[in-house]
């Protein structure tokens, strides 16, 4: 990941680090370079715009420092802006002031999102919280026992429709006319057992295809508006290059997610969902995926990811 971008920059910058002084055109050939190196990432067109935009007009008018030659400074710059397209600062998940808090996750079929949901479980249980699953995606015949041996691996319970039950306990609430093929019924169930289990964190899983569809989007925005969640994560294959901008933007008019889960990162991808995703939404990037393990997931911070680029 990452590995073509970041030797393209660093040879950009080699270039630059000896130079006393940076003229106008030593300026313009390094934009150049990294206009290249991200289009070469399949960073989005105007992500690229946008950065190298900010980038010449902040070493153009670079104030002169004693600590720094320029091409430190404008190293200090790419850096800086890489931090800002990355989205800032590292943002915590929001935790319902009143438990449980609800996550829900949506994503395109094979993005990751079942194996992150068991991530996530472990994650939060590692730092005290009782969290449980909650398998929605009724739309695969192996979702919900996938989502079961995920729990069971992340060591937590889930909620299983067709089973009815939480991690073996009794029966769940089935009063009422619904069906268990209802993922909207499902989700609402699902949180209302964890309220009165006590757990504190529910996590809910959703269907998922294979391209944007109308009806699998709308199921999501019913979930999404049956279960009130405290966060909508986007889960995102790092791996699918350009279409990452679109598939995010449906996403997001769907069900106005309200951070970003990169998946795969471990894998050979050239980096340009993860450097697009959350400048295009506005969205932050909260977590990154790096395997196909339970323990294999990481709390996104933009400013370490900008200084693995560069180093
Ligand atoms: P879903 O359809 O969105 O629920 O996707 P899954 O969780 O079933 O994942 C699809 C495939 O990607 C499975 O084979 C997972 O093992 C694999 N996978 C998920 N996350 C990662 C990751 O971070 N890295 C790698 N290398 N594989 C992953």
């Amino acid at each position: 990941m990452f590995n073509s971008l970041s030797d393209h920059l660093t040879a950009t910058f080699k270039n630059l680090r000896g130079k006393g002084r940076l003229s106008e055109s030593d300026i313009n050939s390094t934009i150049r370079d990294i206009r290249l190196a991200l289009i070469d990432a399949d960073v989005a067109t105007p992500v690229v715009r946008e950065f190298t935009g900010r980038v010449r007009e902040r070493a153009l008018g670079a104030e002169v420092s004693a600590a720094l030659n320029p091409g430190q400074q404008v190293v200090k710059i790419v850096n800086e802006e890489l931090i800002a397209i990355l989205g800032g600062q590292t943002r915590e998940l929001a935790m319902a002031k009143r438990p449980p808090t609800v996550i829900m996750l949506a994503g395109l079929q094979g993005s990751g999102k079942t194996t992150f949901a068991g991530k996530l479980a472990r994650h939060l249980r590692d730092k005290g919280h009782f969290p449980v699953l909650v398998a929605a995606d009724l739309q695969r015949p192996n979702a919900v026992t996938q989502l079961e041996v995920v729990a069971e691996r992340a060591g937590v319970p889930c909620f299983a429709p067709e089973r009815g039950n939480i991690g073996g306990h009794d029966s769940a609430t089935t009063e009422g006319t619904q069906s268990y093929g209802d993922p909207v019924w499902v989700a609402q169930a699902g949180v209302g057992q964890a309220k009165v289990r006590q757990y504190d964190v529910v996590i809910v899983d959703t269907a998922g295809r294979l391209a944007v569809d109308e009806n699998l989007m709308q199921q999501a925005a019913d979930i999404r508006a049956a279960i009130e969640p405290d966060e909508v994560l986007f889960v995102i294959d790092a791996m699918i290059g350009q279409a990452a901008i679109e598939t995010a933007l449906a996403f997001q008019k769907g069900v106005d997610f309200t951070g970003v889960v990169l998946s795969k990162l471990d894998g050979d991808a050239r980096g340009g969902a993860a450097l697009s995703v959350a400048s295009v939404t506005g969205r932050p990037i909260m977590f990154s995926s790096i395997g196909e393990q339970t323990k294999d997931i990481e709390v996104f911070h933009p400013d370490r990811m900008a200084s693995r680029i560069l180093d």
